[in-house]
C-alpha cells in the first residue's frame, strides 16, 4: 500500500530461557543431558511470526491479554528491540538489520510514550531539560534561546504551563508527567508514536483529557499511532483499524467498526462479549474462555488458542495447522481455519 509507514513481515522476538536446574544434586545423567538440551532451545515467543501494515495518518489499535507481546512488538518493532528474523520497513527504509549508528536520523521519526513516565524521566533532569534532549540529541535548535523558546512551544501544546520547564517530575501528577512525556516525544516531529498503554496507571477523568489530547496532536502534527492497550473501550474510541494479538501472534485485524460490530475472530469473539453492548436492547451472550493463557515457552501445535477455543466442532487442522491471517467476512483479515 503506498501510504504505508510502517511494514512488519513474519517477525519473530524470542527470548532465550534458561531451564531451572533439577532440584536433586543426584540426578540423574539422563535428567542432567535433559537439561542441558532444553537450555539451549528454550525460547519465550514474545513475538511470533507477526505481519502488519501501519497506514500514516492511522491510529492502529494493539489489543490481547497481559502477556500476549504485545510491548516487545511495539519495541521490535521502532528497533529498541532487535528482531529474531522477518522484516521492518518504515517510510521506504529497511530497517530490520541497520546499525545503531545507521538507526539514528530514524529514530528522530519513530517515537515511545510508556504507561509509566515517571519511569522514564530522569528524576535529576527539569522537564524542561527532559524535553530537550531530543533537540540536542538530534541537532534540532542550534542556540539557548531557541530551545527556550521550542520547550515552552512544547508545553504548551500539551496544556502545561511555561514555568514546568524549571521543576522536576516529581512535582508533576501522574496525569502532567504523561503530557511531559508526550512532548519529550514530540519534541522530535516524529511521524510514528507507539503509545504503550499511555493511559492505563491514569484516573478515568485523567485518561479522557490525556487521549483527547492525543486525537488533537494526531491531527496538528500530522502523527500515525501504534495505540497498545487492553482497555477495548479506550481502543473503541480513538483506533481506526485494531490487530487482536494472541501467544505472540495477530489472530484478528480490522477496522474498529468491523471488529467491534462483527468479531470473526473466536478469540475476538471471547474478548469483546465482555464489554456491554452500545444498544441496550441488544443481547450480547458472554463468552468465557476455559482456562489460562498456555506458556510462550511452549505453545500449542496448530492453532495456539484450540485448547481455550469455545467452537465445539473445531476442524481437524486447528490441532496441526497453524492458521495463517486470511481475509475474513467482514473485510479484515483473521487467522482461523473456521
Ligand atoms: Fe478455534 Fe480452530 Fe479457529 Fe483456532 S483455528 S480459533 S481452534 S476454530
Amino acid at each position: 500500500m503506498s501510504n504505508t509507514l510502517l511494514s512488519a513481515k513474519n517477525l519473530t522476538k524470542y527470548f532465550p530461557q534458561k531451564v531451572a536446574w533439577p532440584k536433586d544434586p543426584d540426578a540423574p545423567l539422563a535428567t542432567r543431558i535433559w537439561h542441558n538440551l532444553s537450555s539451549q532451545n528454550a525460547f519465550v515467543r514474545a513475538v511470533d511470526g507477526v505481519s502488519l501494515d501501519i497506514i500514516s495518518g492511522e491510529t492502529l489499535g494493539l489489543v490481547g491479554e497481559s502477556g500476549c507481546g504485545k510491548s516487545t512488538l511495539g519495541r521490535t518493532l521502532l528497533r529498541l528491540l532487535d528482531p529474531n528474523s522477518g522484516s521492518i520497513h518504515f517510510d521506504g527504509t529497511d530497517i530490520t538489520k541497520l546499525k545503531q549508528s545507521e538507526l539514528r536520523p530514524i529514530r528522530r521519526h519513530m517515537q515511545i510514550i510508556f504507561q509509566d513516565p515517571y519511569a522514564s524521566l530522569n528524576p535529576r533532569m527539569t522537564v524542561g531539560d527532559a524535553i530537550a534532549e531530543g533537540l540536542q540529541i538530534f541537532g534540532l535548535v542550534s542556540s539557548d534561546a531557541e530551545k527556550k523558546k521550542r520547550v515552552s512551544e512544547l508545553l504548551k501544546k500539551v496544556g502545561l504551563a511555561e514555568d514546568a520547564a524549571s521543576r522536576y517530575p516529581h512535582e508533576f501528577s501522574g496525569g502532567q508527567r504523561q503530557r511531559v512525556g508526550i512532548a519529550r516525544a514530540l519534541a522530535v516531529k516524529p511521524k510514528l508514536i507507539v503509545c504503550d498503554e499511555p493511559v492505563s496507571a491514569l484516573d478515568v477523568s485523567i485518561q479522557a483529557q490525556v487521549i483527547n489530547l492525543l486525537q488533537d496532536l494526531q491531527k496538528s502534527e500530522e502523527l500515525t499511532y501504534l495505540f497498545i492497550s487492553h482497555d477495548l473501550n479506550v481502543v473503541r474510541h480513538i483506533c481506526d483499524r485494531v490487530a487482536v494479538m494472541y501467544l505472540g501472534k495477530i489472530v484478528e485485524i480490522a477496522s474498529t467498526s468491523e471488529l467491534y460490530e462483527n468479531p470473526n475472530h473466536p478469540y475476538t469473539q471471547a474478548l469483546l462479549s465482555a464489554l456491554p453492548a452500545i444498544n441496550p436492547k441488544e443481547k450480547r451472550e458472554r463468552i468465557v474462555l476455559q482456562g489460562d493463557v498456555p506458556s510462550a515457552m511452549n505453545p500449542p501445535s496448530g492453532c495456539a488458542f484450540h485448547p481455550r477455543c469455545p467452537v465445539k466442532d473445531k476442524p481437524k487442522a486447528c490441532f496441526e495447522q497453524v492458521p495463517e491471517l486470511r481475509k475474513s467476512d467482514s473485510g479484515g483479515l483473521k487467522a482461523c481455519h473456521l
